[in-house]
């Protein structure tokens, strides 16, 4: 079974500081780190690897630091890693960056691709979904496990509000992973060893096929316009006082509000 997984590098803190000017990222000086959920789909990749065989590839979009978490996810096991890099890609929003990867996948044969759920930095959990779209495959998202049963189908179970449902899905097709649902292995010093001595393959613009209309900020219909960190408006009023009291004022807070 051929899978890819698509593997995004992002800072290593929940708390993102940004450019007040320019409203993105600062990264310099922020240790990075492979997205969690992208380390929870690099895992189901490897189990359903090493339970039926196959090859699993890493691609990641991004500059050359990005180079880092494609040695990791080696180290881990994956077989073969693609950086896709290019002056083009710069400032992409979710569009763009889907319609990259979309281009890369066109150029990979696959049973399987794997994303995260969501990456911790943009939080838009939009990227698996448009991938799906931009090459015609099933999807299913918030993966938590995957059993191959028939050669055509995967059996997969992923998380909904009310608990759990078990999907089947035909090949190829995409997948979305939440972190929580395996435990990465880590590295090992073999794995570590053998991953320096792989090469990574270096795309750019020229090895993927899509129109270069839809790629990096030329092909991203949004901007990110203004961005803050939130202060904390007011600390509020801190009410000592028994259920039923605490439900009086609730009440007349909320009537005040107009809201009941
Ligand atoms: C604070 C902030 C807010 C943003 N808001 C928006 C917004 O509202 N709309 C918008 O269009 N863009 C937004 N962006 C830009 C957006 O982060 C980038 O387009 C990014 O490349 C993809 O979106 P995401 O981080 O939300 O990924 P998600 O959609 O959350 O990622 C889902 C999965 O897709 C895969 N993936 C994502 N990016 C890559 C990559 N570069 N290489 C390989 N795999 C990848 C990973 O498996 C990841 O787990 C924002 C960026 C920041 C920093």
């Amino acid at each position: 079974m051929n899978i890819v997984v698509c593997i995004k590098q992002v800072p290593d803190t929940t708390e993102i500081k940004l450019d007040p000017v320019t409203g993105t990222l600062l990264r310099d000086g922020v240790p990075s780190i492979m997205n969690p959920d992208d380390k929870g789909g690099l895992e189901i990749a490897l189990g359903l690897k090493e339970r039926h065989g196959g090859h699993v590839t890493v691609l990641t979009m991004g500059p050359p630091q990005a180079e880092e978490i494609l040695r990791e996810a080696l180290a881990m096991g994956a077989d073969r890693a693609i950086l896709l890099s290019d002056r083009k890609f710069a400032g992409a929003d979710t569009l763009a960056t889907s319609n990259t990867l979309a281009g890369a996948l066109r150029a990979l044969s696959f049973e399987v691709v794997i994303t995260g759920r969501q990456a911790i930095d943009g939080d838009t959990a939009q990227v698996g979904p448009q991938v799906a779209e931009h090459l015609d495959l099933p999807q299913v998202t918030y993966v938590e496990a995957v059993s191959l049963d028939t050669p055509a189908a995967l059996t997969v179970c992923r998380a909904v509000e009310e608990g759990h449902q078990t999907v089947e899905v035909t090949l190829p097709c995409l997948l979305t992973v939440l972190s929580g649902a395996v435990k990465p292995r880590y590295m090992s010093v073999r794995g570590i060893v053998e991953a320096y001595a792989k090469e990574i393959e270096r795309w750019n613009f020229d090895n993927v096929t899509v129109d270069e209309r839809r790629v990096g900020l030329a092909g991203s219909p949004t901007r990110v316009y203004k961005s803050f960190t939130r202060g904390v408006k007011n600390t509020g009023t801190l009410h000592e006082v028994t259920p039923e009291e605490a439900v009086e004022i609730i009440v007349t807070k909320l009537q005040e509000k107009f809201i009941i």
